[in-house]
């Protein structure tokens, strides 16, 4: 059985207060939380901080990025072992905004994903497709090819310790949610061409969707049978709406 899990970017948000009271907000509500594992994504200054006010809760931690090298003269990046040493347990790579708007490829998300997982990190590997693809019809096209970019520099096997979220672009931030159907569908296109490399870590890849998850459609796209979470943008800035994502996906 794959636990579900629900991640929460908080992109770039917060200040000490909010982090405190948002932190707060979940501590009081999260034995609501049955079944899902619930993290949460800060901007990196935050994250000691998160780390210490979680201290003695199931709420795990993660950072929205990561950098591709160890060590050195990288100025202005942040080193998965650095992430790992305060506690880290997730990085998300390939996010849309960083492919998007920083032009980061899918071969350099791959190195930050083989990165991620050299120190220990649990990658959550983003990938999805813009609006003009879509309605072109080359969805599962451009899934697969950022898919690949990964499997050829990692192997299939990396995927037994890693986490991939399906965000179709046109969905984040938006408001315009997929349907379960149409995100279903592109959830078993990725767990279908991962099995025909190795079924049994297509079976235990964890695949969350992003894109508008909120309260209110949660339920029908999380009892979909590939849909292992969600990962939250907006909702998880509101601690009751996540934490009733999370509820929706109790057992
Ligand atoms: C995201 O940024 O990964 C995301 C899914 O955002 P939102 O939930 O706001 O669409």
């Amino acid at each position: 059985m794959r636990q579900p899990l629900v991640a929460g970017n908080w992109k770039m948000n917060g200040s000490t207060d909010s982090v405190n009271a948002l932190i707060e907000g979940l501590r009081a509500g999260i034995d609501t939380v049955t079944t899902a594992e619930m993290a949460v994504c800060p901007p990196y200054v935050y994250i000691p901080q998160v780390a210490a006010r979680l201290a003695g809760t199931p709420i795990s931690y993660g950072a929205q990025d990561v950098s591709d090298q160890e060590a050195g003269a990288y100025t202005g990046e942040v080193a998965p072992g650095m992430l790992a040493d305060i506690g880290c347990k997730y990085a998300i790579v390939g996010h849309s905004e960083r492919r998007s708007i920083y032009g980061e490829s899918d071969e350099f998300t791959a190195s930050k994903f083989a990165a991620a997982r050299k120190a220990g990190l649990i990658p959550i590997l983003c990938v999805g497709e813009l609006l003009e693809e879509r309605e072109q019809g080359i969805t599962e096209q451009v899934v697969e090819r950022q898919l690949d970019a990964v499997i050829d520099l990692e192997g299939i096997a990396a995927f037994a310790s890693a986490v991939i979220a399906y965000e179709p672009v046109w969905a984040i931030g938006t408001g315009k949610t997929a349907t379960p159907d149409q995100a279903q569908d592109v959830h078993a296109f990725i767990r279908g061409k991962l099995a025909g490399l190795d079924k049994a870590v297509a079976d235990g890849v964890r695949i969350l969707y992003g894109g508008s998850m909120n309260p209110g459609n949660a339920a029908e796209l999380l009892a979909m049978q590939d849909i292992d979470g969600g990962l939250i943008g907006g909702a998880s800035l509101k601690p009751d709406d996540f934490l009733a994502i999370g509820q929706a996906a109790n057992a």
